[in-house]
């Protein structure tokens, strides 16, 4: 029998109705990770990504509900596997504010312990974590419940404790920030236009671009009226001009070309790389031989599913400014075009000798990406709410929500818009203002206020 909420829904339930997917990643739906009880749940406090600062500051000011959120969790698998479950709290050793409020918190439950992390890059990496809380490696390929472990973002467990008080997820913590005059912390409502969020922000540049989600695994958002999703944990605008922009839009045509010229085998990518610091068959140096020299190399090739895509080898490991993982990036579309699936799976993996030493420094590496003028927590700020939002039906991982209202229908915040598809793998989507439905198309529901 699962644990109840004060709603008296079990947290899955919850977080199903409520809407609640993973806030820090790909967007998984947190309800189907909390189907199947672990002896581990760990608290993903690490905010890794250079820029970012969202997380911290949650964690000082809302850390009782995210305690709360893994509290949760921890009755619910509990009562539900029979056996105690230890509750991890993941966080920089450097977040003192951070920490103290956590602990406190957490103080009188024995089962809660905090982890205090370095602050290397990619500490928040789910296989990290894992390995760094329970001394075991997921499988190749694998996912953290394979190690006996969950990891959740502290933003999703904060919404969780939400949801299990019935309060859907309409909005989440974002870093704004940049070449701005008024960089902020603040709540901005799921489905604000970017524009919206730029005129608040002020840029301090005329040519300038908008990355979303930071310089390591974030992206560069080419239209300004695209909006904010229950991932989009940061915006950031950045000179059209400057070095890592350019970095980040070089065409993969001329990613193979430089790496056809210019790749010296010095295999520093495959030394730094986490997932092969952790044993995994994944080496970057031989997926960039792979297309000079020898495209039969078909394990390379297939090793592709193994890159998280952390941007290690890349922006961090090659001394020749090479992309390994660009080249990941196009033979895992390939692969999945071809419905070549990942036939990479060893598990009873050993960690390399080397991998505590080889952590990547957050604050070198944010210098090598000439972003250190930025790299400042900006304050808590407010924007004023749009008089439009825009809500994406495939906001997770899955298949797109359906709608469930019309044009014209009137909604107040936290309505239902759209759900899950019967049977299908997705999360439900809230409106994230009171308003009118004026547009409903196959992959949007647009509200006006
Ligand atoms: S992006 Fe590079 S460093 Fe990161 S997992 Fe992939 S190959 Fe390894
Ligand atoms: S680090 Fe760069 S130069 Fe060295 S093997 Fe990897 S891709 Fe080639």
């Amino acid at each position: 029998m699962a644990a109840a909420t004060s709603t008296g829904k079990s947290p899955a339930r919850a977080a199903r109705e409520a809407g609640v997917i993973g806030s820090g990643g790909a967007g998984f739906p947190a309800h189907v990770k909390l189907e199947k009880p672990v002896d581990t749940v760990i608290a993903n406090g690490a905010e890794c990504e250079p820029l970012l600062y969202g997380d911290q500051w949650l964690m000082e000011a809302r850390a009782a509900e995210v305690i709360a959120g893994l509290k949760l969790i921890l009755d619910d698998f509990e009562s539900r596997g029979g056996k105690p479950v230890r509750g991890v709290v993941a966080v920089k050793e450097k977040y003192t504010a951070a920490r103290a409020a956590l602990e406190s918190a957490a103080s009188g439950d024995g089962r809660i312990s905090l982890l205090p992390l370095p602050n290397v890059y990619p500490s928040g990496d789910e296989h990290f974590l894992t390995y760094e809380a329970t001394g075991r490696i997921v499988p190749e390929g694998g996912i953290p419940p394979m190690a006996g472990a969950l990891v959740h973002n502290v933003g999703t467990l904060s919404q969780i404790a939400q949801a299990a008080r019935g309060e859907p997820v309409t909005g989440r913590v974002m870093t704004l920030g940049g070449a701005v005059e008024n960089p902020m912390i603040a709540e901005i409502p799921t489905g604000t236009p970017l524009s919206h969020l730029v005129a608040a922000m002020r840029p301090k540049v005329d040519d300038y671009v908008l990355l979303v989600n930071g310089p390591m695994m974030g992206r560069i958002a080419d239209d300004p009226e695209e909006s904010t999703t229950k991932t989009m944990g940061g915006l950031f605008v950045l000179p059209m001009r400057h070095p890592h922009v350019m970095r980040m839009r070089r065409p993969l045509s001329t990613e193979m070309r430089i790496s056809r010229a210019a790749c010296e085998a010095c295999r520093f990518c495959t030394d730094f790389c986490p997932r092969a610091l952790l044993g995994h068959a994944l080496e970057p140096h031989k997926i960039v031989r792979v297309i000079n020299y020898d495209k039969t190399d078909h394990a390379t090739v297939t090793s592709s599913w193994l890159c998280c895509e952390c941007g290690v080898c890349d922006l961090w490991a090659c001394p020749m400014a090479l992309s390994p993982r660009v080249i990941y990036r196009a033979f895992k579309k390939k692969l999945k075009e071809a419905g070549i699936k990942n036939p990479h799976a060893r598990n009873g993996l050993t960690a390399e000798y080397y991998r505590p030493f080889r952590g990547v420094p957050v604050e070198r590496l944010v210098a090598r990406l000439g972003l250190a003028e930025f790299e400042r927590r900006p304050p808590v700020g407010e924007i004023a709410a749009p008089e439009k939002v825009v809500l994406r039906l495939d906001q997770s991982v899955g298949v797109p929500a359906e709608p469930c209202v019309s044009k014209g229908s009137r909604v107040n915040q936290g309505d239902l818009v759209a759900d899950i598809p019967k049977g299908k793998l997705g999360a439900r989507v809230h409106a994230s203002i009171e308003g009118t439905v004026t547009d409903i198309t196959g992959r949007t529901i647009v509200i006006q206020r």
